[in-house]
Order: structure tokens, then sequence, then C-alpha cells
């Protein structure tokens, strides 16, 4: 057995002085049971825990680090230039590079504004939908997490699902009221809402693939009948690629999909691992935010130097990497077909699904397409699943609820000894 006696010990002394000990929930292994590990360092594909133990990492930090962790062009740039000032809260011309590079990578983004974390680029998105349309309601899926903004805690899978919190005090029902949840992948109940309040409806903001409920691909033809949809009733397409971007492809789920947003969001990778959110789009959306238009938003440290070296390199070297996309994706194949076929002999009821590097295993169910289907698994076997691999050195999302991310460190070596700790599992 591996020892987690300072893990054990450093969870007791930070819940005298953090809510829960952790600073974000889905840390705290609530669901899964036990306590969390606490992190010391990280390299590649690997993590080390205070105890000394490391674990092959199925995380990477909810998605950033899609290249491995500490990944020396990063770490080497952000250290050149802390030394120049880590914030002056004045424009820079890294600014202007990040927004150059990021439009070079997404074709249809015009402008874009930079914030400090996916939260904010959903909240700041939807109000600019909001002032654009003179509307107020919003279509979100169930399942769908766009951050904790007042606006989207309704059904919003992730770290609630996990908890099972059906509705958060706090939000009042005002807001809650404007934002309708449709179940994800059924378009005729978009239809019908749409039908139902036409011209109230400001936006439709999705995840294109579902990543806070494990990992949901959208239905074939889903997207589109949105993107048409929107087009049709002036509402604003929003593409919350907080996951997605800069990682299924170059351009994220809008190139993978051949679908245009009116609007995207970004997160995660976009920061390099340091908190950095955007938003960005159509020109003609993009001029209502201030000092050009009057919706305003606003951010001390937003486009802040370090955050954006961290995120400029890591982009540059994905826009850069021939055939990054390609080998991530057979990875990430490697592991589902190795898991699927030992889990079939095993008899064990599973469900995979895998969109380039994200994928979830469900077990105990039919076809997962959306929360209902995700919710109906068998929750039990997944955290003692959780804990069988721990045990052995590789770190899962402690929750059914949450994708898995492949990096690029992670080596075929890597995966047949995932596969081999997966073989030992006993349901
Ligand atoms: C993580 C996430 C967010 C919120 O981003 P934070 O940086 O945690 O605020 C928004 N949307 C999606 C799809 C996410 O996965």
């Amino acid at each position: 057995m591996r020892s987690y006696k300072t893990s054990q010990a450093l969870f007791e002394r930070a819940q005298h002085h953090i809510p829960g000990g952790v600073n974000s929930p889905v840390r705290a292994f609530k669901s899964v049971g036990g306590h969390p590990l606490f992190i010391k360092r990280a390299k590649g594909a690997y993590l080390y825990d205070e105890d000394g133990n490391r674990y092959i990492d199925y995380i990477n930090s909810w998605g950033p680090m899609i290249l491995g962790h500490a990944h020396p062009p990063v770490v080497q740039a952000i250290q050149a230039k802390a030394a120049d000032s880590t914030s002056f809260g004045a424009p820079t011309e890294l600014e202007i590079e990040m927004a150059e590079l990021i439009k070079k990578m997404v074709p249809n983004v015009d402008l874009i504004r930079m914030v400090n974390s996916g939260t904010e680029a959903c909240m700041s998105a939807i109000r600019l939908a909001r002032g654009f349309t003179g509307r107020n309601k919003i279509i979100k899926f169930e399942g769908c997490y766009h951050g904790h903004a007042d606006a989207f805690l309704v059904k919003a899978g992730s770290g609630l699902a996990t908890l099972d919190i059906q509705s958060v005090p706090g939000v009042q029902s005002y807001v809650a009221q404007d934002t309708i949840t449709v179940p994800y992948n059924n378009l005729e109940e978009v239809q019908k809402v749409v039908r139902q309040y036409g011209k109230e409806i400001a936006a439709i903001i999705i995840e294109p693939v579902g990543g806070n409920m494990g990992c949901i691909p959208p239905a074939p033809g889903f997207l589109q009948g949105l993107r048409e949809l929107c087009t049709q009733q002036g509402i604003i397409f929003i593409l919350d690629e907080v996951i997605t971007g800069f990682r299924l492809t170059r351009g994220g789920a809008q190139e993978l999909y051949r679908i245009e947003a009116d609007l995207v969001t970004y997160g995660k990778i976009i920061g390099g691992g340091m908190p950095v959110g955007a938003f960005g789009g159509k020109k003609e959306i993009m001029e209502r935010i201030a000092p050009l238009g009057n919706v305003y938003q606003a951010g001390t440290l937003s486009g802040n130097p370090i955050a954006m070296i961290a995120g400029y390199t890591l982009l540059n070297e994905l826009n850069n990497t021939p055939d990054l996309y390609t080998a991530l994706n057979e990875k990430s194949k490697l592991l589902c077909e190795g898991l699927s076929e030992i889990l079939k002999r095993k008899g064990i009821a599973h469900t995979i699904n895998q969109v380039g590097s994200m994928l979830s295993v469900h077990f105990g169910a039919g076809v997962v397409r959306d929360f209902e289907s995700a919710k109906a698994c068998d929750g039990e076997l997944f955290n003692r699943f959780f804990h069988h691999l721990l045990q052995r050195g590789v770190y899962l999302p402690p929750s059914a609820f949450e994708s898995w991310f492949i990096s690029n460190a992670l080596s075929v070596d890597d995966i047949h000894q995932t596969l081999a700790a997966v073989e030992e599992f006993e349901a």
C-alpha cells in the first residue's frame, strides 16, 4: 500500500483554514471518498505528491498541461518575463502578439478580450450578448458548466453534479429564471423553447463537446442545427471552448466541426497553467464592449504579462507542432481501445466516449449522450475504479462527471502501465 500520511495530515490542517480544505470543490475527493492528495511538483506526464508517490496524470490541471507539466519553454518564458515586473496595469506589446496569435489559430475571431478565468469569459460573453440584443433569456444545456457566475448555476454539471447540488442558495430566483436549460443533444427541445420564447432569447451557450458530465460528443448535426436556429432568430451563438479550445485542433471545436460561433470563450489551455480566460468573436458584437461601447467589462490583472507569456508560449508551440493533434488522438485511442478490451473481457458494462484528447469511462450504462444518461451510471463502481488506480499510481479525475485529459507527454509505455493497473481491477 502507498502511504498518504503527509497528504492526510495536510488535509487535516487545511480544513482549519480553508472551507473544506480546498480552493475549488472537486479537489476535495468528496464523491470518491478518502482525502485529496497534496501535490508537491509535476514534470511531464507525472505528478508527485507530498508523500513522494508518483502518478501518471490524466487530469493535467483540467486541461492546460496539454504538453505535459513544467514544459521547459513555458517555464523559461515565465522566469525571464518575471524579471521585468509581474504587472503594470497598462497595455503591453505582448497582449497584441497574443491576440494576433489567437486570431491566426481561430480565423473567425475578429476581436478578443483577455480576462482571468473561464468563469469571467463566459459571464462577460453573456452580458455582451444581452447588451447587444437587448434580450434577457439565455439557453444552456443540462450538465454543461460555464463557470460559477449566477446565470450558469442551473443544472451545471461538473462539481455541482459531483456534490449533487440541485439549486444554489444565493443565486436569486429572478436570475435563474432567465436561464432556460435543455437536454444536451436534443435539438427538438431547443426548437420548442425558441418557438415559445423567440425574441426574448439573447444567447445559446454550449460546450461543443460536453466536458463536465464526463465526455459527451455532440450528435451529428446538433451544433449545426443550433447555429441555424441562432441565425434565423437573431440569437447570439456562444461556443464555450474553455476546454475544447486549442485542444481538439488548433482552431478548437469550431475547426473540428466546421462551425462558426458568434462569440467564443476560452480558458484553461489559453493560459498555459496561469489564470487566464478570453472571449472574442464578431467585430460588430465585440465593439459593444467598453471602452468602444457601453457594455462594461474590466480587470486589474487582465492581460497580465506573466499569464500572457505562459499562454503565448504554449499556444505558439501548439500552432507550430505538426501532427500534434494526430499524435494526441492516437494516444487517446490506444488508451480507450485498451480500456474497452479489458473491461469487456472482465464483463464490466461500460461506455467510453472519446473526442481527441478528451475521454471518459461511464460504468453500467448504455449510450451516454446527455446529463440524464451520465447520471444513470454506476457512481459507486467508478469510485472503486478511481481508488484502485490511484493506489497503482494512476491519477484520474475524482468524479465520473469530469473528462479525462491526455497530454502529449504521456508515452505509450505510460498507457501500457495504466492498462496493466486496470487489468488488476475486480468489479
Ligand atoms: C472550467 C470551465 C469553465 C470555468 O473556467 P474557470 O477558469 O474554472 O473559471 C467554463 N467553461 C467550461 C466548459 C469549463 O470546463
